[in-house]
């Protein structure tokens, strides 16, 4: 009796970038590096990511996602601290 084993299922596209992207908006020379090098190319692949790993991602990538997102929560803090009254 032989027991089939199952293949674990990669979740690939699952990515939380929360906690990533909250590390990076304090990075911002690491995002707009980020942004800057995962654009798409003409048959919509990431151009960062063919030349990391080969083959490439379909863009946007999640690094792209999590840069993004940082991006947005880097400008969500500066409107905050214009708002906010500095010491
Ligand atoms: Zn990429």
């Amino acid at each position: 009796m032989a027991e089939q084993a199952r293949p674990v299922e990669a979740t690939g596209n699952g990515v939380t970038v929360g906690p990533m992207a909250d590390v990076m908006a304090g990075m911002p020379e690491v995002w707009r590096r980020l942004l800057a090098a995962h654009i798409p190319d003409r048959l919509g692949r990431c151009s960062g990511c063919r030349s990391a790993s080969g083959p490439g991602e379909r863009w946007p990538c999640s690094l792209h996602r999590i840069a993004s997102d940082a991006r947005r929560l880097h400008d969500q803090r500066l409107a905050r601290d214009v708002d906010a009254d500095g010491p």
